[in-house]
């Protein structure tokens, strides 16, 4: 059954006359009508964050702030359902990712920002001075005031809270921008907020679109002091321009063409077992997800006939099927992207291995947005599909011969796999080693597991720390 979905405000939920669909990418079903904010509530959402930082929220103590941010996580996972079918209903990814990787990461995220400021310390440095005297310098952590989350659909809640909770746990007020696919997760949590007496205005929700909606709203605005924005490249460089005007602080993580690198001596099952997950998890709409795969000569042949029966086996079906193991793209509109990409591959003169086109399950589903995945080869370096980020589940399989000229060819980040064989060769060594002699030359600056890691504490400094660029 659809519902409406509101925008938060000041502590309260707030509707609009312009609404748009939330439409559920397994079937196309209405999952439910949204609010859209005009620039009138985004003034509001402004005005109420700013008061915020001023009100009981500004006078917390870290402890007090923290144990919020701890009530708010019991009672995300006390409604644990609730996000899951939200979750869910958004993305159609399968119950078995939504339960275990997005819903339960989104409580762990508040909680572990929360205990890292607990720890938090400032720095002190003893400098020379002419007289002799010596000087002592010491930082001061204060928030930067109110911050601008904007997320993408493609791990709706996670993204969200993860640049929640360092903006919240260093005292900040936050407006959120959910993405326009995906808004249900948000105004879940601002209910749970709600519930938990978070103080109005501290935690806000506007829906909405980028240009000429909510998006634009909050990154132009000169009340809002930071913005941390998780999405495409390009959208990144439109806040980047919009921002300047302001000279807001800015937090990015954009998109990337991940490349994974299989060399001779790799463990094959192991390998084979990581690229099909690090190729089609959540249908291929990770940052992360490997969409080039360099596969060493000796190996190629047997490696792509071996990842064409997996992806052929792998279960696209209802998202609470526990035997679902890919769901849909997040919408009609990417799947005609991602469709648009498997015709430009066929005519940039690739070879589809399996896949290329729309599967026919002859029920509700084929009102989805449901790609096949793919797999292709034979295309040159130089190929958009091989440079451009397509965001859905394929990937180009291509041989080497030398560590070196893969390496030339990754030129970005990279998951690498190699057997251990000896007391001197190990795969965290070998991966290392070749990691470390990896450029950022690609098309789009790229992302891997160990930079994701890092940032987190690039989004806590960004947000901790006052001051202008992206870390
Ligand atoms: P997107 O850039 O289209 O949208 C992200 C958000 O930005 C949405 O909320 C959207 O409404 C908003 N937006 C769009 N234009 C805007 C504008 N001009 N001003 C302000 N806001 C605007 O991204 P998406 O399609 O939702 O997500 C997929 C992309 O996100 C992929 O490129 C993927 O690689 C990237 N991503 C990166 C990471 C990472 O950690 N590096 C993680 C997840 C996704």
């Amino acid at each position: 059954m659809s519902h409406d979905i509101k925008n938060y405000v000041a502590g309260q939920f707030v509707t609009s006359k312009k609404q748009f669909d939330d439409i559920n990418p397994v079937d196309g079903s209405l999952v439910g009508r949204v609010h859209e904010a005009d620039k009138a509530t985004v003034d509001d959402a402004v005005a109420a964050a700013r008061e915020a930082l001023q009100g009981p929220w500004g006078m917390l103590t870290v402890a007090d702030r923290t144990a919020l941010l701890e009530k708010v996580a019991d009672g995300i996972d006390a409604r644990f359902d609730d996000f899951v079918a939200a979750e869910i209903a958004d993305t159609g990814k399968p119950l078995s990712q939504a339960s275990t990787l997005d819903i339960p990461r989104g409580s762990a995220n508040l909680r572990f920002f929360a205990d890292l400021v607990r720890s938090m310390h400032g720095e002190r440095f003893e400098t020379q001075t002419p007289d002799g005297a010596g000087a002592i310098n010491y930082t001061v952590q204060k928030p930067l005031g109110v911050v601008g989350i904007i997320s993408p659909w493609n791990l709706p809640f996670l993204l969200m809270t993860w640049k929640l909770g360092p903006a919240l746990a260093t005292g900040n007020t936050v407006i959120v921008k959910p993405s326009e696919e995906t808004p249900g997760t948000a105004a879940l949590l601002a209910e749970v907020m709600h519930e938990a007496g978070v103080p109005a205005g501290v935690f806000n929700v506007v829906n909405g679109f980028g240009p000429g909606s909510a998006g634009e709203f909050l990154t132009t605005h000169g009340g809002v002091d930071a913005i941390t924005f998780t999405g495409e490249s390009a959208t990144g460089s439109a806040i980047m321009r919009a921002a300047a005007d302001n000279v807001k602080a800015l937090s990015f993580e954009l998109g990337g063409k991940n490349a994974a690198i299989i060399f001779s001596d790799a463990d094959f099952e192991k390998a084979m077992d990581g690229t099909v997950r690090s190729v089609f998890s959540n249908c291929g709409q990770v940052c992360l997800c490997s969409e080039r795969v360099y596969v060493h000569d000796s190996l190629f042949d047997e490696f792509v006939s071996r990842l064409k029966s997996r992806a052929e086996a792998l279960r696209m079906g209802w998202p609470n099927d526990e035997q679902t193991e890919i769901g849909p793209l997040v919408s009609r509109a990417h799947r005609d992207k991602v469709l648009s990409y498997y015709e430009l591959a066929r005519e940039e003169g690739a070879e589809v291995i399996t896949g290329g086109g729309i599967p026919d399950f002859g029920d509700e589903r084929d009102n989805g947005a449901w790609v096949q995945p793919t797999i292709l080869t034979g295309l040159p370096e130089n190929a958009r599909c091989v440079r451009e980020e397509i965001f859905g589940p394929v990937c180009h399989v291509a041989p080497f011969s030398t560590e070196d000229e893969v390496i030339t060819m990754a030129n970005d980040s990279v998951s690498v796999w190699r057997r251990r064989s000896g007391p001197k060769t190990c795969r965290a060594h070998t991966a290392w080693r070749v990691r470390s002699t990896l450029a950022r030359s690609g098309s789009t600056p790229g992302t891997c597991a160990i930079c994701e890691r890092h940032s987190a504490a690039r989004n806590y400094r960004a947000l901790a720390a006052k001051g202008a660029g992206i870390r």
